[in-house]
């Protein structure tokens, strides 16, 4: 047997290092449809909880809707369980060219290919459409999937701070002479929640003759009046050039993404783009569930409507409760914390009173910035919110926390 016992011990070191240093990752098991309201088991096989959910981005409440769930019982029926194939020999069915038209005409751009997941559309898009003449200039807080796929790509790679557009102008400036610039940012970015200066980055890449890159996993379906995406808020339909987008968020949740934009850039990913050549797409189970979904939000904004009436009762009841958020306007909405103990011993507290939040602390935000990121949804009614927001303000009162600056709380518990 090849794989002897100094070979198991190599990698238990790594992850009894991994564990030492508090980076252990334990999931919490579900044992029930993804809602506001859940039945958790932790650890698996311990007796089920039911908590209600701030962590998931069920942004519409829609991963387990009535109407998506029959939508992809049907396609179950009219379209089978599987493809077996990659798209271009013989994967695409009628629906999944309806699904990238319908996602066209949602996201206001000119084509669209699906993807296997976001994270497909991301490893694939820069390798298929840029060459070694190119430049990328990611914004340095771009989601881990576009790190990846700028890695994968020829082109030069530069970054500027994060949503810092002076930055972004001098580093333009630096690669006037590229064959093509894109500038690559997130559309809402996911730990904080905040949003890209969209119009001032449109308007630098019209002044400097670059490309736009927007990733909007985290707005596709209720940033904007009518849900669009981070574009439809910054008032640039049209002018983002490539926009990727993931089904597994806000739009269903199950799983799928796409890049969308003009159209001969799309054309570039079907014919070179490594994901989606040689990885099976969306199951028909999940495209009539999309298909579904899209009519939905489509019809009417009621769902969105709601989530910003959740996000700005949570927000205000935060905030006047006394505990720090990062402001702004999305439904991320992270309670500041500061010290990474705290932030898991406030998210251990929360769950005895059925909260279900997690603490984020370093690696996944800087060291000093640990918090629990709290995420609305329209699945939320307001018993959730009320019961919520007691709960996080009782665990706050236990802590001292309420109503102290961001300095007292370093002080009493460090960063
Ligand atoms: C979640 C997320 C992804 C990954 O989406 P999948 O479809 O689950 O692979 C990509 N980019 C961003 C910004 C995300 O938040």
């Amino acid at each position: 047997m090849a794989f002897s016992e100094a070979h198991r011990n190599i990698f238990q070191t790594e992850l009894n290092g991994l564990k030492e240093q508090g980076l252990f990752k334990e999931e919490r098991i579900i044992c029930a449809p993804q809602s506001s309201e859940i039945e958790v088991s932790f650890p698996f096989g311990a007796e089920e909880k039911r908590v209600i959910n701030m962590c998931a981005n069920n942004y519409l409440g829609l991963s387990s809707h009535p109407d998506v769930v029959e939508a992809a019982r049907k396609g179950l029926d009219h379209r089978g369980y599987g493809m077996s194939s990659v798209r271009f020999i013989c994967g695409t069915q009628d629906i999944h060219k309806q699904l990238e038209q319908k996602l066209t005409e949602f996201l206001g751009t000119e084509d669209t290919i699906l993807f296997p997941s976001c994270m497909d559309a991301n490893c694939g898009v820069f390798e298929a459409v840029l060459t070694d003449q190119d430049v990328m200039i990611a914004d340095r807080l771009v989601h881990a999937s576009i790190v990846d796929g700028m890695r994968l790509a020829k082109a030069q790679q530069d970054t500027y701070k994060h949503s810092d557009m002076e930055h972004l102008e001098k580093k333009l400036e630096l690669h006037q002479d590229k064959r093509l610039k894109v500038i690559i940012t997130d559309g809402n970015f996911s730990m904080d929640g905040d949003l890209a200066k969209l119009d001032k980055i449109v308007e630098l890449a019209e002044k400097y003759n670059a490309l736009v890159f927007m990733d909007d996993s985290h707005a596709s379906g209720f940033i904007g009046k009518t849900g669009r995406g981070t574009h439809e808020h910054c008032n640039v339909i049209g002018k983002v050039d490539i926009i990727t987008t993931t089904l597994g968020k806000a739009l269903g949740g199950a799983s799928g993404g796409c890049v969308s934009g003009r159209r001969e850039l799309v054309e570039m990913c079907r014919q070179k783009a490594r994901p989606y050549l040689f990885s099976n797409t969306i199951a028909p189970v999940v495209v009539e569930g999309a298909l579904a979904v899209l009519d939905l939000i489509s019809r009417s904004t009621e769902r969105r409507d709601k989530l910003e009436k959740n996000t700005e009762f949570w927000r205000k009841g935060l905030t006047e409760g006394g505990l720090i958020i990062k402001e702004g306007e999305t439904p991320i909405v992270p309670v500041m914390l500061f010290n990474a103990k705290l932030a898991q011993d406030f998210a251990k507290d929360l769950y005895e009173m059925g909260i279900y939040a997690i603490g984020f602390f370093f690696p996944v935000v800087p060291k000093g910035q640990a918090r629990i990121r709290t995420q609305l949804s329209a699945a939320h009614d307001m018993h959730h919110l009320e019961k919520a927001l007691d709960a996080f303000l009782k665990v706050g009162k236990k802590h001292n926390i309420l109503h102290k600056t961001k300095q007292e709380i370093i002080d009493m518990y460090g960063q």
